[in-house]
């Protein structure tokens, strides 16, 4: 799986965490774009698009996370998608 050809799918219970140069970060769930734009849709586009709330910037970094900031927008989404281990 390389960056450039991995579908929303392929990382449905992951999270896209933004920053940006302003110090503003978001964390956005995978599921939700998914849910939005279709699993098969890829990532790059996503990213392409990606523009500050308060700056308009571009975005500093992009990062795949498993397990969002406290207190991010939609961490209690996050928690319905955990599975059990057993
Ligand atoms: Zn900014």
């Amino acid at each position: 799986m390389t960056a450039a050809t991995v579908t929303l799918a392929d990382i449905i219970d992951w999270w896209i965490e933004v920053h940006c140069a302003c110090g503003r970060s978001a964390d956005v769930p995978v599921r939700m774009l998914a849910q939005r734009h279709g699993p098969s849709s890829r990532l790059p586009p996503f990213v392409a698009r990606l523009r500050c709330q308060v700056c308009g910037a571009k975005p500093l970094t992009v990062d795949l996370v498993d397990n969002p900031q406290a207190g991010a927008p939609g961490t209690g989404y996050a928690a319905q998608v955990r599975r059990p281990v057993a």
